[in-house]
């Protein structure tokens, strides 16, 4: 028997975005808005809330501009156009951009973050209304021309070797995007602020001289948190098997993809992860998914000026070393 299951969304975030601690009495401007398919929040303290109103405006905007750029699922896309382009195109600075830092997270992780999934990701077709599992001929033909070596980036222009690769930028496109937004807030003058794109979160300074409280959601029972961090100035993105899937005969099929087998990973329920940049923060979380608990902790604590946790599949924590004994577990 096939039963899907989805999170509520308003559930996760809720999760995902608590705020412990008194309401402060300058409470913040909070304003939500759907992008890339996921509810954003953005929440902005300052003096002027009209400022910050109107900040918040462009933010979304640019986000909604990038959206534009990277979605596979909107047919003008930059990345749809490249999916279906042969020989060499040129790309707009974002999706270079975004390319070139996706190319060097799926070299670091060996090929375990891969941009050229599209085929794979349409097959297992995990957002439909009954998924199924797909045959191995199925996956054995959406696997053929992936890898690291698929794509050649020189500055602005970029060439698949397989002219049938389809490029699917789901696991890093979000963090990218909340980037660029917390850079729109701070040229508007916020100094203050939190993006979060369902799970997504990069933090602008810090919220009313304290560190933000940011809670990360719990991988098996929604809706609540597992743990909390004490963060400013940095990014927590979490990538988890809870997220998206559906069970078929007592097997969870979740939508992070193994491109070694091409079936969802195995071994890992949830990974988070602690960087400066949301994008950077984003493509390892799922890279670090896909390598599986030791691979992917190897993988974090590898990377400079980044840390993180995994959550196995028997629901052990594992702790890169620089963030032992600054989470709160519950
Ligand atoms: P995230 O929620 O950031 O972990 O990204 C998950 C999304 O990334 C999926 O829904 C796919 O669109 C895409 N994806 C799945 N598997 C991979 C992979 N191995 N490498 C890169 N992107 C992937
Ligand atoms: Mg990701």
């Amino acid at each position: 028997m096939l039963r899907r299951t989805l999170l509520p969304l308003a559930a996760v975030l809720l999760a995902l975005w608590l705020w412990l601690g008194a309401t402060p009495s300058d409470g913040p401007v909070v304003r939500t808005a759907l992008v890339m398919g996921t509810l954003v929040e953005i929440k902005a303290y300052g003096a002027d809330p009209n400022r910050l109103d109107t900040a918040i405006t462009e933010a979304f905007a640019e986000m909604a501009r990038l959206e534009q750029l990277f979605s596979a699922h909107l047919e003008q896309s930059e990345i749809r156009q490249l999916s279906a382009a042969r020989g060499v195109r040129t790309v707009s600075s974002e999706v270079a951009e975004l390319l070139i830092l996706g190319q060097m997270v799926a070299r670091r992780s060996q090929g375990a973050f891969d941009m050229g999934l599209g085929r794979l990701v349409a097959l297992w077709d995990l957002q439909s209304e009954s998924p199924k599992v797909p045959s191995g001929e199925q996956i054995g033909a959406a696997l053929r021309g992936t890898g690291p070596e698929s794509l050649t980036i020189n500055g602005q222009q970029v060439k698949k070797t397989d002219p049938a690769l389809q490029l699917d930028l789901g696991g890093i496109a979000k963090g990218y995007a909340v980037d660029r937004a917390v850079a729109v807030l701070r040229q508007a003058g916020v100094k203050s602020a939190a993006v979060n794109a369902g799970g997504d979160i990069r933090l602008l300074g810090d919220r009313l001289g304290e560190d933000w409280r940011i809670g990360i959601q719990h991988p098996r029972k929604a809706g609540e948190v597992m743990a909390t961090i004490a963060l400013r100035d940095r990014s927590v993105v979490t990538s988890g098997d809870y997220e998206r899937f559906f069970e078929q005969d007592g097997r969870r099929y979740h939508h992070l993809l193994d491109p070694r087998t091409g079936y969802p990973a195995r071994g890992c329920q949830s990974v988070t992860v602690i960087a400066g940049d949301a994008a950077l923060a984003d493509a390892l979380a799922t890279a670090a998914f896909v390598l599986g608990p030791r691979a992917g902790l190897a993988l974090l604590e590898r990377m400079t000026d980044v840390e993180g946790f995994v959550i196995t599949d028997d629901g052990q924590r594992l702790v890169t070393t620089g963030l032992d004994g600054q989470l709160q577990w519950f």
